[in-house]
């Protein structure tokens, strides 16, 4: 229908996308639409299950991108995930709630983004809240908060899981971190993270069902008939004015649909991509923005040089230790402990410390070098800098370690959160649907695994210490065998490396494909940057493409730097911060 015509396109109805659909839509006579290549998961019992972590992977909800093999990592491929439905990722996640380091917001403005910190910030994650108060016997479970972090009247529903592990869990918790220099945090989302916590969940309480971008941001609105989703509909690429302007004019999407085939869409003010940070610079690189170099391979015109386009991709690794617990666990755990340097490496921090410091112009050239000199080395050493100061100066927690006592056993997952290695994800095709080339460089830098097994070690140690040392008994994995405490570094090495972090589910651990593994912890930033353009950055602090008249980027691409929180609360914040700039530029 050539007459399907809208003010706004945004492509991508997941996590993000659906934040700027509703609040451009809550305004009448402005005409929203939004392209999701999924379908409605509104009862599929694998995203509203809050104990259903990991159901759904491999199901047809989930994109299970593949990377290139791995080659610090082991070699294998790896799949990183990303949810395919009408609420994208946040209906495959593993729902927790936790924000950033207020630093590691600010630095975003110390960068170069202007308006861009954690006192403007705060206002939109509270906005897009609506924090659920724990009930008494959630409290005595270890639920815990300070209301003045948390907004009360946002679409989000923010909560604790019913059922919360019994309350002898927290104190015995407690006590053992605290032997190990780790404070108890009773909120983590005020911007201090450092600490064992009981962090919230994206959950509707009273239901006791996942909460997600769809029933928080689309679905008690699907009604509004200036806003239409258009599902199981592929974008392709945006389609440019032919008028020669000095920026470049999105007209429309053109995209594929299974009752009309190939069609384009037309947008008269915006086009917004939200299609996650392994899609949305693929879009742009299929639409002619990027590398000149990349784009002239698969003969695609270049409309806009920004060889930064897929490059800055940061991500975590995600492992695990496994005890036998010896008591028998009922309710859904969420105990996190995030240590910082100082508290994982205690007097030896300096030699780490050190040690990276001295490493840094090395790894930036490095990764200059790997991205064929898109990204400057100038560029990535500051980012480094940075990201050295916020580990060893202002302290931010260097590593997730999450306490899953589920049944009989009592698990650790964990992630180091700030990897110093940078991939990419570029087109291997003209086609956007086609397979593009993932590659986050897992251990690029011997730091990043080195990091990987000092929190192994330390978490050894916490379930060595009583109490928490009562509560199990022998070590499934890596295991005591496999690698005793005289292991050498090189044996944790190649643990780390070959042990496949595999999906949790109902049976416990399970390995996902021969060669194949998911060591991601499916925290993807980056692709599409927030940054100056002098900088290497792909977007303006008013997220829209540089080069372009009316394309910007809303989701995961544009976050220039990795965060020590969970990824939504900050995009869902992001994404409404968006909505207002857009709404005041076109004065909505
Ligand atoms: P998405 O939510 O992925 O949205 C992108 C949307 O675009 C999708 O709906 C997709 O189908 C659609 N799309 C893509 N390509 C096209 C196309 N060509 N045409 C049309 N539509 C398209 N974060 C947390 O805060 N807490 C957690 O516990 C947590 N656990 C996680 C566990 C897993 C397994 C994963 C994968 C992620 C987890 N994260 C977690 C991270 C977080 O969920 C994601 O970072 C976030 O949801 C990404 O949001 P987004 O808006 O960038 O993209």
């Amino acid at each position: 229908d050539p007459a399907q015509k809208y003010d706004f396109i945004i492509v991508g109805g997941g996590t993000s996308g659906l934040v700027v659909a509703n609040r451009l839509s809550e305004i009448k006579g402005v005409t929203v639409a939004v392209i999701e290549a999924g379908d409605s998961v509104f009862n599929n019992p694998n995203v509203t299950n809050v104990a259903g972590y990991g159901r759904a992977f491999g199901t047809h909800i989930d994109w299970a991108y593949q990377t290139e093999n791995q080659k610090y990592a082991g070699g294998s491929k790896q799949i990183m995930r990303a949810g395919k439905a009408i609420g994208g990722t946040s209906t495959i996640n593993g729902m927790s709630y936790t924000r950033a380091q207020s630093v590691q917001i600010d630095a975003w403005e110390l960068f170069g983004n202007k308006g861009w910190n954690w006192g403007s910030l705060l206002p939109y994650y509270q906005k897009s809240e609506m924090f659920q108060i724990p009930s008494l016997n959630q409290i005595s479970r270890g639920a815990d908060y300070y209301i003045t972090y948390h907004g009360e009247n946002g679409p989000l529903k923010v909560g604790w899981p019913t059922e919360i592990t019994n309350r002898t869990m927290l104190p015995m918790l407690d006590q053992t971190f605290n032997q190990l220099g780790v404070p108890f945090n009773r909120d983590v989302n005020g911007g201090s993270m450092v600490g064992l916590t009981s962090h919230p969940n994206t959950v509707n309480t009273k239901e006791n069902v996942r909460e997600d971008a769809a029933r928080a941001y689309y679905w008690p609105y699907q009604n509004r008939s200036n806003l239409k989703i258009i599902t199981n509909t592929l974008a392709n690429r945006i389609i440019w004015s032919n008028d020669s302007n000095s920026e470049a004019v999105a007209v429309g999407v053109e995209v594929t649909n299974p009752h009309h085939g190939v069609e384009t869409i037309y947008a008269s003010k915006e086009v917004i991509l939200s299609a996650g940070s392994l899609k949305s610079p693929v879009l742009l690189e299929v639409s002619g923005i990027g590398n000149p170099d990349i784009l002239s391979t698969y003969n695609i015109p270049v409309k806009v040089n920004i060889s930064t386009v897929g490059e800055n991709l940061q991500d975590q690794t995600n492992n695990g230790l496994s005890f036998q617990g010896t008591e028998f666990w009922l309710g859904s755990p969420t105990f996190s402990v995030l240590p910082s340097a100082n508290q994982i490496y205690g007097s030896n921090v300096t030699n780490v410390a050190s040690y990276i410091n001295s490493s840094m112009a090395e790894y930036a050239k490095v990764v200059s070098n790997s991205s064929k000199g898109a990204v400057q080395e100038a560029n990535i050493l500051a980012a480094f800098k940075l990201q050295y100061d916020l580990i060893f100066e202002a302290q931010v927690p260097f590593a997730e370690v999450v306490l899953l006592p589920i049944a009989g056993s009592f698990m650790s997952e964990y992630w180091p959160l700030l990897p110093f290695s940078r991939g990419s994800i570029h087109i291997k095709s003209a086609n956007a649907s086609a397979p593009a080339s993932i590659n986050p460089n897992y251990f690029m830098f011997k730091q990043d695994l080195d990091a990987q097994v000092d929190v192994a070690k330390f978490i050894r140690k916490a379930f060595a210490t009583a109490p928490l040392s009562d509560f199990v008994a022998e070590e499934f994995a890596p295991g005591m065998d496999n690698l005793p405490d005289t292991a050498s570094n090189s044996q944790w090495d190649d643990w780390v490396k070959m042990n496949c972090m595999c999906t949790k589910n109902s049976e416990g651990l399970e390995k996902v494909a021969d060669n194949i593994s998911d060591r991601s912890n499916f925290h993807p930033v980056g692709t599409a940057s927030m940054l100056p353009r002098s900088r290497g950055g792909v977007v303006s602090p008013e997220l829209r493409v540089y080069g372009t008249k009316n394309v910007r980027v809303v989701d995961a691409s544009v976050l220039p730097f990795q965060l020590c929180g969970h990824l939504t609360s900050t995009l869902y914040a992001v994404a409404e911060k968006a909505a207002d700039m857009i709404k005041k530029q076109y004065r909505l």
